[in-house]
Parts: structure tokens; C-alpha cells; sequence
């Protein structure tokens, strides 16, 4: 039975709670163990993906006091930054504000994204600094040497997104493909973990609200409230987290053929305080819809399910290197979207940390080096014919927001994890 938040901190704290993963709830009603739902406290629910609205701010020492009167432009590795709002007049400080989507000024397929990981892995960077009096000069600086680093989510952790398909005549770049859309629907990319989303489990927003603790990237944040075109019909999140805490494997820099987005990763927790969330947290995603939009006009053509992207697909993709015939030019190097594939001589390598389980490879290695079942799209268009479009690129990565979902479970059992009540709702 729901039981109210502060009982539900009690059973934590007494080490009675019972704390089970959103896919651990889907698993059970799965398999028709739906009553056992009764006896749950909280459900920690994950997505990781793109997500454009995302930036950072960053304050630091880049020379001594009286070295400049005011900084107006500056670039970290090449990617540009807001400068500001604070002056810091004569300090030696800068104030900045980089945008997860902003673009390297040297590479076309680098940005914030990729930056905000390379800090996050205590890479030092290369900041350059152009003074009010037209002086330059440059300072290498790491996250250790920036006091004052948090990430914000401006629209992020959205209840469930869409897919998309080019039904026009001619391929076409965007933030929806990591390569040119094929034409005529040849292929369907989508974003979204559906089941194990968080705002799925309490689309009211009954538990999640101001000031609820979540992880973000894998270090404790707080939500601050909906995002950016949030809607009762589409709701997002907006929150922040401490830079210094997070985890490189849950975020980074993924290239599109419009240019770098970024990738974060939420984990939030959800006690079951009514039985209205009980009742969402059973919810398959079988019984989430998919709406699939024309990348051209986005306007919606029809309808599919998460069934479709998510159910008897796999969440990993297979790398056999033995398989790779070294091609003169390796088409699933040029396409993956992390950068995560490599050559060691004349064998193939991934990465497995910067590997984002997207599937592009599987779709353009002609010799089945990188294989994955990614699934096909199932249109249900408004004059009830239906057409099946196989999935070609993930934007979400369920394997890793699963493993964050495990994270955030463990730390709740354990007691490093209070969850905490909204100070106010979100209406
Ligand atoms: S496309 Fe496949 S077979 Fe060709 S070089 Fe790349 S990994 Fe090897
Ligand atoms: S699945 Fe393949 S294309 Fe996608 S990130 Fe991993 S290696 Fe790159």
C-alpha cells in the first residue's frame, strides 16, 4: 500500500524499505507479479541521452589579481563561453557560461559536451582570454582549479520523447541523426528510455518537485523546477549538480550531422506515495506511446510504442574485431557519434567507456564487425495502414541509465542517499 513520504524515510532509515529499480517494477508486472507492487517504497527510475539544454557555469582563476581589468572573450579547448554575468574587474577571475551545444572554433564535431566530460575526467584545458584592452593571454586549468563548477539542466528528462523519419526526397542534416537523414523513411532514429523514464513513474509530478534530490551524471543535484516548452502533455525537468562529483560515463559529447549536443544522464527517485504512481510505475512500454515525427516539418505522422525501440531488442551492441576486414575507409568510424571506434594498426578497437550503445555501427559496417538488434518502428498512420521502419540510431542509451538506476538503488539501501521531500510542488 502508498505510504507517506515521512514513513517512507523511516523504513529507509530503519533498513525496512523496499527499493526496487523501474525495470525490476516492469519485470514484475511482466511477468504477473503485479500485487507484489504493494509492498514497494521507492522505485529509482534513469534515462540517459541527448539533451540539447544543457550548460554549465564556471568560475576560476586564469591570471593574478590587477592582470586584466575585465575578460570579454574566452575559449576553453577551442569551444567558446559566455563571459560574465559577474565582471570580476581587476581579480583575475573569469565567470563563465558554456553552452553544452556550443560548437569547438576548431573542430566541427567537438563541443561543450565534449568538453564538459574531458574536465569531468580531470583532463587540464587550454583556456584563451581576451581582454577589454584587446590583450590575449592563456592559462591551462582543470576542474581542481575551478572553485566553483555546476552543470545545469535547462530542459531535460523529458516524461517521453519521439522518433523521427525523413519522408522527403533528399537526406538531411540534423541534431536527429549523427550522419545525413536517408530519405523516403529508409531508417528511424528516437530518444527516450520509456518504462524506466523518470517523469513516466509520476507524471503528475506528485513526488518529483522543487528541490527533490536526484543524481545527475552521478553526482547529487536538486531539481529546480519544469524546463524550457514543458508541458502537462510533454513535462521536463530542469536541475543541477556539482560538476565535481560526476562520473565521465554518464555524459559526454555526441555528434550530430548539425553539429555536437551533449549527453547527461538523470537518476530520481520515486517513493510510492499514492496509488496513482502506483498505478504508472506498472505501466510497460508496450502502453507508452511513441509519436513519430517528419524530421523535415516535425509534425507527427503516426504513432508507434517504446515496445518497438525497447522490447526484444538489445540494449548492448556485439563487437566481434575478428569480423572487421579493414575497410579503405571505415564508414561505422566516420558515423559513430562518440568517437568511440579506433584503429590499432589494422583491427578495429572500441571504446567501451565512450560507447553510447546508439547502434549506428551495426546499420554501416557492411561485415557484421558491430551487430544489434535495434528494432523496427511500427507506424500506425491516421488511415490505419501500418508500416515498419527499422530503428538505424539510438539517442538514448537504456543500458547505462540502467546502470545509474542500480547506482542510485545501492546508495538509497546503503544510506549515502537521503531522498528528500519537495519544498514546493511543480504546477
Ligand atoms: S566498416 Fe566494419 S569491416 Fe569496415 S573497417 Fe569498419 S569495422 Fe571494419
Ligand atoms: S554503438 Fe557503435 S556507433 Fe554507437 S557509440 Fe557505440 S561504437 Fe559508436
Amino acid at each position: 500500500m502508498p505510504r507517506s513520504f515521512s514513513e517512507i524515510q523511516r523504513r529507509i532509515k530503519q533498513g525496512n524499505a523496499v527499493v526496487l529499480t523501474s525495470q525490476e517494477v516492469c519485470d514484475l508486472v511482466a511477468l504477473g507479479g503485479a500485487s507484489r507492487l504493494k509492498d514497494v517504497d521507492v522505485v529509482t527510475t534513469a534515462t540517459r541521452a541527448v539533451m540539447s539544454g544543457t550548460y554549465a557555469v564556471l568560475s576560476f582563476r586564469v591570471a593574478e589579481p590587477g592582470a586584466f581589468s575585465r575578460a570579454e572573450r574566452v575559449w576553453i579547448n577551442g569551444v567558446a563561453a559566455q563571459v560574465g554575468p559577474c565582471p570580476n574587474e581587476n581579480l583575475g577571475v573569469v565567470d563563465l557560461i558554456v553552452f553544452g551545444t556550443a560548437r569547438s572554433r576548431d573542430r566541427r564535431d567537438w563541443g561543450g559536451g565534449h568538453l564538459f566530460r574531458d574536465l569531468v575526467e580531470r583532463k587540464v584545458a587550454l583556456v584563451e582570454v581576451e581582454t577589454d584592452d584587446k590583450k590575449t593571454f592563456q592559462a591551462e586549468v582543470g576542474l581542481d582549479e575551478m572553485p566553483f563548477a555546476r552543470l545545469n539542466g535547462s530542459r531535460h528528462a523529458f516524461m517521453n520523447y519521439s522518433a523521427f523519419i525523413n519522408p522527403g526526397e533528399k537526406p538531411l542534416s540534423t541534431i536527429f541523426h549523427a550522419r545525413p537523414f536517408e530519405p523516403h523513411c529508409r531508417g528511424a532514429t528516437f530518444s527516450g528510455c520509456g518504462q524506466i523514464n523518470p517523469i513516466k513513474n509520476d507524471p503528475l509530478l506528485e513526488t518529483i518537485g522543487v528541490g527533490t534530490r536526484i543524481l545527475l551524471n552521478g553526482a547529487e543535484g536538486f531539481v529546480l523546477g519544469t524546463g524550457t516548452r514543458s508541458s502537462p502533455q510533454k513535462p521536463n525537468l530542469s536541475g543541477f549538480a556539482d560538476m565535481h562529483h560526476m562520473k565521465p560515463e554518464y555524459m559526454g559529447g555526441f555528434a550530430t550531422s548539425a553539429g555536437p549536443e551533449c549527453i547527461c544522464s538523470w537518476a530520481v527517485p520515486i517513493p510510492v506515495t499514492s496509488k496513482a504512481i502506483l498505478q504508472e510505475i506498472a505501466r510497460l512500454d508496450r502502453e507508452i506511446a511513441l509519436p513519430v515525427m517528419d524530421v523535415n516539418t516535425r509534425e507527427a505522422l503516426g504513432q508507434a510504442s517504446y515496445a518497438d525501440v525497447w522490447e526484444g531488442v538489445d540494449l548492448d551492441v556485439e563487437f566481434d574485431p575478428d569480423k572487421c576486414r579493414g575497410c579503405a575507409s571505415c564508414q561505422a568510424q566516420i558515423s559513430c557519434p562518440t568517437r568511440a571506434i579506433h584503429f590499432d594498426g589494422q583491427a578495429a578497437k572500441r571504446d567501451e567507456m565512450l560507447c553510447f550503445h546508439c547502434g549506428l555501427c551495426s546499420v554501416d559496417c557492411p561485415s557484421g564487425a558491430f551487430e544489434c538488434n535495434l528494432g523496427s518502428i511500427r507506424l500506425k498512420r491516421a488511415e490505419g495502414t501500418e508500416i515498419a521502419i527499422p530503428v538505424v540510431l539510438r539517442q538514448s542509451d537504456k543500458l547505462r541509465a540502467l546502470m545509474l538506476a542500480e547506482d542510485l538503488k545501492d546508495r538509497i539501501l546503503d544510506g549515502s542517499f537521503m531522498i528528500s521531500q519537495p519544498v514546493e510542488r511543480i504546477s
